[in-house]
């Protein structure tokens, strides 16, 4: 991850737990404005003044010479950029010298509607993005001078903020360091998301990643182990957390000694981690196995008792045209088979053990089926605004009413249905439910999720468009949401669907933000209208200050680009009270409503 956070209300942080902008007017500081002379320019130093009452603002046509005129002047507080109409470039090193230079100011910049592509660049280039704020023309002129008051109260915080410290109680001191931290490098807080806190090894979500990763690098014969221990429950329930957990650490360093160099060791569950290597022989993956097994089952002394404890290993190599996720199943498949078989051993996936996976084979087989016979239902759950908790829109789950295995979770069917290509079909049937749906109700948006081998799938921008006409859908009644894995995974063909979708006016939401890789920045690039941040950050908010502070940051990173945040699995009045405040203007969660028939929704609505 390398977005940054676009400001710190460090002080602000520390009093409340949460940023809030502080409105009230602030004391004198020097207030420079970088702008050639003219009509706007004395517009824009109005503004300033209004903003900073009794400051002096000093207008310099050139950051150069604002650096030197302030070689012999009070050191500057804020400074803004109003620099409309000069080069991209002209802009950027005129921040640049100034950002050096000025190590403590805080850096301003007005940019035209029309420029805000320039933003993400500006960031990129900018020696420290955290002093940073963006205003965008044409400005209200209320909401102008709120924005440049926080922005002084964030400069004089940081100035008081050493005598501050020192004054406060160890609780907030500790707070605002993590702020600090948090704010300044939100790419490190991300990336934790990708690591485990117990092992210091990449997680689950790290190791799928990696793995895709290597094999859109076209690495071949990709092998990967599922290391399972066996009743390490017992370890747990005997001797306690702690003792589990020093176990695990201890386990995951020894098995970090034994992994062939080209490989890879994440911890993927309490007691269960993984490895891919490269291509292994035969007799290389069975001697890897060996290791494996045996350093787990050395005797360890684990809180005063001497513990030994065993392993089950699945092993799967990689098969041409087989994606990570098939992988991963068929290494779980394996790894299953051989705790079945008993403690201490492995187990590679083959033909045979394929055949035996005869729920999701049933499944695969079941679900054309099932959407011949109608099987399969729309449920709709309200994304509301986040103040007045009023419907704005529905976003759209498919549901499957099995006769065979009863009700059938998408997170079950979903994957099989992208992996056998029924997605197409099935894809097409939700889509077009869906927009009749949201005809009837009249009013709010639509929301659809679309997986990512949908999304890739040629012309389906096309497709989408044609439903709506047919369903006699306004496209600004539509939202596609899309994982950053559908973008990423092949650039160009997203580019062209976005175009089309886009064009038309059907809007882009990312899903699940925060559980993949990219930037912010960088996914700016693709036309997002709007972010979906993941529940698992919100299940955190109320509890770990770090997800409200991660919230925050990327709230204010998103709308600086133009984009909407809407948080998602909102379950408790205080996480709403909680969002908000960070900043998210749509919500969605079960606190707000659940997933309901297209007739409850109508029925919702006229409440
Ligand atoms: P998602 O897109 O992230 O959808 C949100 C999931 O969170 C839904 O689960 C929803 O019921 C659940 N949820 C919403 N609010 C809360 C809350 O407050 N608490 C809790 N615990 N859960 C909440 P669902 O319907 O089981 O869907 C799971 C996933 O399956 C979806 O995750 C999506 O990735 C996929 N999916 C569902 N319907 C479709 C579809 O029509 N097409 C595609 N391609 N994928 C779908
Ligand atoms: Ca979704
Ligand atoms: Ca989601």
């Amino acid at each position: 991850m390398n977005a940054q956070p676009l400001q710190s209300g460090i002080a602000d942080v520390a009093d409340t737990g949460i940023a809030m902008p502080q409105a009230a007017a602030p004391a004198a500081l020097a207030v420079w404005l970088i702008r050639p002379a003219g009509d706007q320019a004395s517009r824009t130093a109005a503004l300033l003044r209004m903003a900073f009452p009794g400051s002096p603002v000093t207008v310099c046509p050139t950051g150069a010479e604002a650096i030197a005129r302030a070689a012999t002047g009070a050191p500057v507080g804020v400074c803004c950029f109003d620099l409309a109409n000069s080069a991209p470039g002209v802009l950027a090193s005129a921040i640049k010298q100034v950002a050096r230079a000025c190590s403590d100011a805080e850096l301003v910049v007005l940019i035209e509607a029309a420029d805000r592509a320039v933003i993400a660049d500006i960031l990129e280039a900018a020696p420290s993005p955290e002093r940073m704020t963006f205003l965008i023309q044409p400005l209200e002129m209320q909401d102008a001078v709120q924005s440049l008051r926080a922005v002084a109260s964030r400069y004089r915080a940081k100035l008081n903020a050493g005598a501050a410290l020192e004054s406060r109680d160890r609780d907030v001191r500790r707070l605002s360091v993590e702020a600090m931290e948090v704010q300044a490098r939100l790419d490190v807080a991300l990336h934790a998301a990708h690591h485990d806190g117990l092992t210091r090894l990449p997680n689950r979500a790290g190791f799928t990643s990696e793995l895709a990763a290597r094999m859109a690098n076209g690495f071949q014969n990709q092998t990967v182990f599922l290391i399972n221990l066996d009743r390490f429950k017992l370890v747990n329930d005997t001797l306690g957390h702690d003792a589990g957990d020093d176990l695990v650490r201890k386990i995951g360093v020894a098995l970090g000694t034994v992994v062939p160099a080209s490989g890879l060791l994440a911890r993927v569950g309490g007691d269960e981690f993984a490895v891919v290597t490269e291509s292994l022989t035969e007799q290389g993956i069975e001697d890897v196995c060996q290791q494996l097994l045996r350093v787990c089952a050395q005797s360890r002394r684990v809180y005063g008792h001497e513990v030994q404890v065993s392993a089950c290993i699945g092993v799967c190599v990689q098969r041409q045209d087989q994606e990570h996720g098939d992988l991963l199943r068929q290494a779980d498949l394996a790894l299953r088979a051989a705790k079945r078989e008993g403690r201490n051993r492995f187990r590679l996936h083959d033909e045979a053990l394929a055949r035996k996976s005869s729920k999701r084979l049933a499944i695969e087989g079941g679900l054309e089926r099932g959407l011949r016979a109608g099987e399969f239902e729309m449920v709709y759950q309200p994304i509301v605004d986040a103040q007045s908790t009023n419907i704005l829109g529905f976003e759209a789950l498919v549901r499957w009413n099995s006769p065979e295995f009863g009700s059938v979770a998408p997170d079950d069917f979903i994957p099989v249905a992208e992996e056998t290509g029924v997605i197409l079909e099935l894809g097409d049937w939700i889509m077009r439910q869906a927009m009749k749906d949201c005809r009837k109700w009249g009013g709010p948006y639509v929301s659809i999720n679309l997986s990512a081998r949908q999304f890739l799938y040629q012309k389906v921008g096309e497709r989408i468009l044609r439903y709506a006409q047919e369903c006699d859908l306004p496209p600004d009644k539509l939202q596609v949401e899309l994982t950053e894995t559908a973008i990423i995974d092949d650039v160009e063909r997203a580019h062209e669907n976005l175009r089309v979708l886009r064009a038309a006016g059907v809007r882009i939401a990312l899903d699940d933000f925060g559980t993949g890789y990219s930037s912010l920045t960088y996914l700016h690039r693709f036309d997002i209208d709007c972010i979906k941040i993941d529940k698992s950050f919100v299940d955190d908010v109320t509890r770990d200050h770090q997800s409200a502070m991660i919230i925050t940051s990327v709230t204010r990173l998103a709308k600086a680009l133009g984009m909407s945040v809407v948080a998602e699995g909102v379950e408790t009045e205080i996480q709403r009270q909680v969002l908000i405040a960070a900043g998210c203007d749509h919500l969605q969660g079960y606190h707000f409503g659940r997933p309901t028939s297209s007739g409850a929704a109508a029925a919702l609505l006229r409440d």
